[in-house]
């Protein structure tokens, strides 16, 4: 069994789900595996197309291996809403322990063909992949800061996951990971970020042992975190928490006044304070999702 198999073989039975951070920088893996560490928990580490090249994707590859073995830490590495199966390829040949492959702008039947072709090839690795019909970001919101904004003007229950449309999906897909959409929207908002959780028992009751994930984490109630969990999720999806929080950070630190932040030049001495207010978060979520002390 593939080391995602047994993680997400282990949050199923055990009621936990992995927390799935997004990485962009050597200070946001540093944050990530510095919390998986501190709480002995697995962690699922993440990149999106955009991160991903940024970062270098063997370079990404190369910087987690070598992180999961020296802090003693399981880590899953997930390509993040990639767009096709040509963006997962590439991932699957570099190494990569699971593939998110989000054909929610593709027409149905070509989301169907590319992800079935994906997962027959990911499965005879141990990579796990995980499919998308319904676009969690339909009406425009993404990863950022939207705290300015009204959360129902980018979202609306008509898009929301069909749990049969999503059964036939997975059968003629065979994948191991559905990201449903049940108000799950990306980004933090000036209203919390309330879920469908009825919604969420009918999928999965349609969807039998099917893992599901849970996107858009940041902003979402701890106690409907927790129902999620005991409903059926397995992944939690948390970005713009960590963006905000480096930002924020990194903005204090270049802003204070004098010595010994402001005026610093120092790479090395600047970020440890925006990599520790990441890691408050990645820890914060690690206990909500349960996963703590699970190795
Ligand atoms: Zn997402």
């Amino acid at each position: 069994m593939s080391k995602a198999k047994y993680w997400f073989e282990r949050a199923k039975n055990e009621h936990f789900a992995i927390g799935a951070f997004n990485a962009a920088s050597i200070e946001t893996l540093k944050a990530i595996v510095g919390a998986a560490k501190n709480l002995r928990s697995p962690v699922i580490i993440e990149a999106s197309p955009g991160e991903a090249e940024y970062f270098g994707i063997k370079e990404l590859v190369g910087a987690t291996r070598v992180m999961e073995q020296s802090n003693g830490v399981p880590i899953i590495l997930n390509l993040d809403h990639a767009p096709d199966y040509d963006h997962c390829r590439v991932a699957l040949e570099a190494g990569f322990d699971y593939l998110h492959l989000d054909g929610s702008k593709l027409d149905i039947e070509e989301n169907i063909r590319q992800t079935r072709r994906l997962a027959d090839e990911a499965h005879k690795k141990g990579v796990l992949v995980e499919g998308e019909i319904d676009n969690i970001n339909v009406l425009g919101a993404g990863s950022a800061d939207h705290r300015g904004k009204n959360i129902d003007v980018v979202r609306d229950p008509k898009y929301y996951t069909d749990p049969a449309k999503a059964a036939d999906f997975v059968e003629k897909t065979q994948i191991d990971t559905l990201a449903s959409f049940i108000g799950n929207v990306h980004g933090m908002y000036a209203q919390t970020k309330n879920i469908n959780l009825d919604l969420l028992r009918e999928i999965k009751a349609r969807l039998g042992q099917t893992y599901l994930s849970l996107h858009g984490g940041s902003g979402i109630p701890a106690n409907e975190i927790t129902a999620a969990i005991g409903i059926g999720v397995q992944k939690i999806n948390v970005n713009t928490q960590l963006r905000l929080a480096f930002r924020d950070k990194l903005k204090e630190t270049l802003d204070a006044p004098g010595p010994p932040a402001g005026g610093e030049v120092a790479i090395y001495k600047i970020m440890p304070a925006a990599i520790a207010a990441m890691q408050a978060v990645v820890e914060e979520k690690i206990k909500l999702f349960g996963s703590a002390n699970k190795i």
